[in-house]
């Protein structure tokens, strides 16, 4: 790292704990496996961690959204071959990647917005390869739980509607320079092929918000609005439990619930 990494005031409020361990800067970009005709895009470049071996990886191109305008700077003075797009991740439009071709995304992400960003990024890009980020440990644990943990939860239910997630490795608070208070953790998104995605997002994220806020009662008494006999059928059909709680159904039993509160 230059000495600018050290006269740079990290922002709290922009989730900035810079990562200063080669080794699992290393890593992370070992699990983008950046190839030679990869479109990698990186969320939040910061000081250029992951940035430099990005764009040393011979990936045909490399993006990268920062939302710190004194830190784009120095990137993109850095290195000029990296598209700089100043702004908002939170904004950005997903969508319009797709018009671009495949592409892989990466980032150590700001910990106040990860969950929102994984949510719109694997819901909203449909030519995402891979994705690989790095979240609170905590997070991490959510965006792999299983059903019925305490860690499964809306986040989980939606996401995995949409990717499969794998827990790569724990990073700890020691390799951050300020350090987080809490361990990290890198996870990689396999997303799933286009036809096995949810045909109706809009009624599945309407459910899985409606189950997750209640999600210490039964599913029969949140339901209760809205049951009928196609849904008493449904829990029948797969011997489900209607005294169950949410987080005891599948990503795929959130979908098929989804097709059928939507229609009443
Ligand atoms: N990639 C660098 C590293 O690993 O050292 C920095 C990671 S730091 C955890 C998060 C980075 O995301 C910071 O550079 C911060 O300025 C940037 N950031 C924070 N919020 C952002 C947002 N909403 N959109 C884009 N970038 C953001």
């Amino acid at each position: 790292m230059s000495e600018d990494t050290y006269r740079h005031r990290a922002k709290k409020s922009l989730g900035q704990n810079f990562l200063m361990d080669g080794n699992v800067c290393r890593r992370i970009v070992e699990a983008i496996a950046p190839g030679p005709g990869d479109t990698i895009i990186e969320i939040g470049p910061g000081q250029g961690a992951l940035t430099g071996l990005l764009a040393d990886s011979g990936a045909a191109r490399l993006m990268t959204i920062e939302l710190d305008n004194a830190l784009a700077d120095r990137l993109a003075a850095l290195h000029p071959r990296i598209e700089m797009i100043r702004a908002d991740a939170l904004d950005f439009p997903w969508e319009s990647l797709d018009a671009g071709g495949p592409c892989k995304i990466v980032g150590n992400l700001p910990y106040n917005v990860a969950s929102k960003l994984i949510w719109d990024i694997v819901s909203r890009t449909r030519t995402m390869q891979r994705g690989v980020f790095m979240v609170q440990h905590e997070v991490a644990l959510r965006l792999t739980a299983e059903p019925g943990g305490k860690a499964y939860g809306g986040l989980t239910a939606w996401v995995r509607n949409f990717a499969d997630t794998r827990y790569l490795f724990k990073v700890p608070p020691t390799v951050f320079r300020p350090r987080p208070k809490v361990d990290s953790a890198v996870v990689s998104f396999t997303p799933m092929p286009t036809e096995s995605r949810p045909a109706d997002p809009e009624a599945l994220a309407r459910l899985i918000k409606m189950l997750f806020q209640m999600r210490r009662k039964q599913l029969s008494t949140i339901l209760k609005p809205l049951w009928n006999q196609e849904i008493d059928a449904w829990f029948k059909e797969r011997t489900l439990s209607p005294a169950a709680r949410p987080e005891t159904l599948t990503p795929g039993q959130f979908r098929e619930l989804s097709i059928l509160v939507r229609q009443k």
